[in-house]
């Protein structure tokens, strides 16, 4: 397969990751408004309750994507209850969670685990990646494809979707 086939490939892997899996489990970035927090994400709860003790502080935020801080180094989830919350990686996020889930050994995908590998496919569509990088990238795609029972035959299925 050669470099473009694998890029396809990967994002063949991302649409079915987010058809066949519910990802309702993740919630919007929220942060605190009004006063320097050390930028924070909260789930929308979570916000609340923390803005209940501070009159001049206020829900802010509340749509998906990057955080504060740009792109994400690794997935993103609420500061005090723990619940998943939208981001985006950045270029070194999108190789260190690649690596991350190459070394786990996955043999089941559940929506948590889904929604960050297709973040993983998904955000590495956005960044300029060298050849080595899109095979570890596509090394993860294939198994998580065989994981999810999809095969692939051919080039133009890929583009058929
Ligand atoms: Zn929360």
């Amino acid at each position: 397969m050669n470099i473009d086939e694998m890029k396809d490939y990967i994002y063949y892997c991302a649409k079915n990751l987010y058809s066949k899996f519910d990802f309702s489990h993740v919630d919007n970035i929220h942060w605190i408004g009004g006063f320097d927090d050390e930028c924070n994400d909260y789930c929308y709860e979570c916000c609340l309750k923390e803005i209940e003790e501070n009159e001049k502080a206020f829900v802010d935020g509340g749509w998906g994507g990057a955080g504060c801080n740009g792109g994400h180094e690794d997935s993103n989830r609420c500061e005090k209850c723990g619940k998943a919350l939208d981001y985006s990686l950045s270029k070194s996020g999108v190789m260190n969670e690649t690596e991350y889930f190459l070394e786990q050994k996955l043999d089941d995908i559940d929506n948590e685990i889904a929604f960050e590998l297709y973040q993983i496919f998904e955000d590495s569509g956005y960044y300029s990646i060298n050849n080595e990088e899109i095979r570890e990238i596509y090394k993860l795609a294939l198994l998580i494809a065989n994981i999810m029972g999809i095969t692939i035959k051919n080039r133009f299925e890929i583009m058929d979707i």
